[in-house]
């Protein structure tokens, strides 16, 4: 039994009997009444009429085919072409098998034959039509959203599991469509004016896939719509004209949507997944305040993926001293020959996967997450744990530089630390040296000055890094508390082939020497450019003409050959 049957089983039915001779309208009024409430309409015309009236409470239509004016077949015609009509299931009353065929294919549910049957069999007939008319309706509101008519999203996911079950070769296209700020647009304009947006854009998607014959919807959560459909070349289109359409419906320039669109979505992930891909590159957009659609990028998702996993797998990583502290050689120039005076400690991740990773990729990756801090610590521990065995060792002191990043300087106990880093390995301040980067002087220019001014009192020395990358004017420049400038290797990069280059260096290097302190140019690699900066006064280079960091045991080596002549 029925839901409907068991709530309403007591509810009266309404039928519209349309037929034009009196004495079979009189007949089988008399028994079908005897189980519903009639209506009758004496030919098509008058029949259309009546359900443009009253159709919400009519739940079946027996249809005589041949009437005046207007037929059974053009009633059909017009009640499939209703969207309010089409659910009321009709039966035909014809003698004539040969109109059948042609009444299925205008969607009757059922016929009855001239002369009429036996009473309980009409009653039988007009019942499982009703019925089944009724439970219908029952699966499509369970199946579909109130408020858009699209299907719900769990509906949504069968239907498109099925479909891969049944074309599996068809290009398919996973589409995300947002509404920007909804939650906002509810508040500000109530939640009426919410509904309305959510149905326009419901509408839109309709029409587009009516317009495109295939392909399935559904509002999945209050403003997000997916769309899966067949592969779209020109998706610009597609987002174009939607938008286009939204804009005009809408009028309010405040209410944007964005869309993400997963191309030749994979069809051997699962469709959530798919949709989480189509939603990714929707959510990129969600800082615009523009209508706009984004494609999703396979080869970025991987990047995410990678990151994400370097960001998961960073503790356990610094317990298990995967990270390994290399070293590269930082040599004077300024005397007859080059002089090795200490080093910069650069960290790397020697990673059981992936092999070597280099600072470049997760350095801005764990300062985005806060780890950076953390790493910062092993590597001045490390260093100066290092700095202290070559002490021992080699009986002199090689000092090497760490590098400070920005969030380091926000530490209140930044100086603290550092202190108790060199304490507890027995070194003296100025043995551990420390680089930090142009662009932190100018995010936070009092505090740093401030932090720079306390660890130089306590003996550290503080170098420049990658000067001329950031946007120090002259003026701060005066009045920074710096030991050494280390020049970006950018300026170095092109020195001996372009004359604009050269000229920036002879500019900095003045500046260094207005600011009286000693230049470092790094990223070195050949003898032109070694020579270059000599003749124009540079007085310490780091490079790869000289060595590029290698791990604590090789860098012994250049020891050996230092001191060793
Ligand atoms: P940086 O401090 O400016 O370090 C210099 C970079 O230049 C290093 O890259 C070094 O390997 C590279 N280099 C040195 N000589 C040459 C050369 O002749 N040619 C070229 N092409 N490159 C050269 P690396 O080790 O990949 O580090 C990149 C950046 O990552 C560093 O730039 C630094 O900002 C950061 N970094 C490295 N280790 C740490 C660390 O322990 N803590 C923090 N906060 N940052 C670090
Ligand atoms: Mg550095
Ligand atoms: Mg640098």
């Amino acid at each position: 039994m029925s839901e409907i049957q068991r709530n309403e089983q007591n509810v009266r039915r309404r039928v519209l009997l349309v037929e034009d001779e009196a004495i079979n309208q009189k007949i089988l009024s008399l028994i079908i009444q005897r189980k519903y409430d009639v209506i009758c309409a004496g030919n098509g015309r008058q029949a259309l009429d009546i359900l443009a009236e009253n159709h919400n409470t009519i739940s079946l239509i027996l249809l005589d085919l041949k009437m005046p004016e207007m037929d059974g077949f053009q009633v059909l015609e017009e009640i499939q072409k209703s969207h309010d009509l089409r659910r009321i299931p009709v039966i035909v009353m014809t003698s004539d098998e040969a109109s059948e065929i042609r009444c299925i294919e205008e969607g009757a549910a059922d016929f009855m034959p001239k002369p009429y049957d036996d009473p309980k069999l009409i009653l039988a007939r007009c019942n499982r039509a009703i019925v089944r008319a009724e439970d219908r309706i029952l699966i499509n509101e369970s199946e579909h959203d109130q408020l858009t008519g699209l299907y719900n999203r769990l509906f949504f996911l069968q239907y498109a599991k099925q479909h891969d079950r049944y074309s599996r070769n068809d290009s398919m296209d996973a589409v995300v469509i947002n509404v920007n700020r909804f939650r906002l647009i509810n508040s500000l304009y109530g939640r009426s004016y919410g509904d309305r947006i959510l149905k326009t854009v419901g509408g839109l998607i309709r029409e587009y896939l009516d317009q495109q014959k295939n392909g399935i919807a559904c509002r999945c959560e209050s403003d997000t719509f997916y769309i899966y459909m067949p592969h779209s070349s020109s998706h610009e289109k597609f987002a174009g004209d939607l938008i286009e359409k939204f804009d005009r419906t809408i009028e309010n320039s405040r209410i944007s949507l964005r869309i993400g669109i997963y191309e030749y979505a994979d069809q051997s992930i699962a469709v959530e997944q798919r949709f989480d891909m189509a939603k990714t590159a929707c959510n990129k957009l969600r800082a615009t305040y523009t209508s706009g659609y984004n494609l999703y990028d396979s080869m970025l998702h991987e990047k995410e993926l990678y990151n994400e996993k370097l960001i998961m797998e960073m503790d356990r990583a610094l317990a298990e001293k995967q990270f390994k502290v290399f070293y590269q050689p930082k040599y004077r120039i300024t005397g007859d020959k080059p002089e090795l005076v200490s080093a910069e400690a650069l960290i790397r991740w020697i990673h059981p996967e992936f092999g070597i990773i280099s600072p470049g990729i997760f350095i801005s990756l764990f300062e985005a997450n806060g780890l950076l801090q953390k790493l910062d610590q092993y590597v001045w521990n490390e260093t100066a744990v290092q700095i202290r065995k070559w002490k021992d060792g080699f009986g002199r002191t090689i000092p090497v530089s760490v590098n400070v990043s920005r969030t380091d300087i926000y530490d209140l106990d930044l100086e603290k630390k550092l202190k108790s880093i060199v304490d507890s390995n027995g070194l003296a301040t100025g043995e551990l040296l420390l680089e930090i980067t142009e662009s932190a002087y100018t995010d936070n220019t009092r505090q740093i000055i401030e932090t720079v001014n306390n660890l130089r009192e306590m003996g550290f020395k503080v170098e420049m890094d990658d000067f001329g990358s950031g946007y120090s004017s002259l003026n701060m420049l005066s009045s920074l508390p710096i030991d050494a400038l280390k020049l970006d290797m950018q300026f170095i990069r092109n020195i001996t082939r372009s004359p604009k280059d050269y000229n920036l260096l002879l500019i900095m290097l003045q500046i260094a020497k207005f600011l009286n302190v000693p230049t470092v140019a790094e990223g070195v690699e050949t003898r032109e450019q070694y020579e270059m900066l000599k003749k124009a006064g540079c007085d310490i280079i780091q490079g790869y003409y000289f060595s590029k960091p290698v791990p604590p045991e090789d860098f012994e080596k250049l020891f050996d050959k230092e001191w060793d002549q």
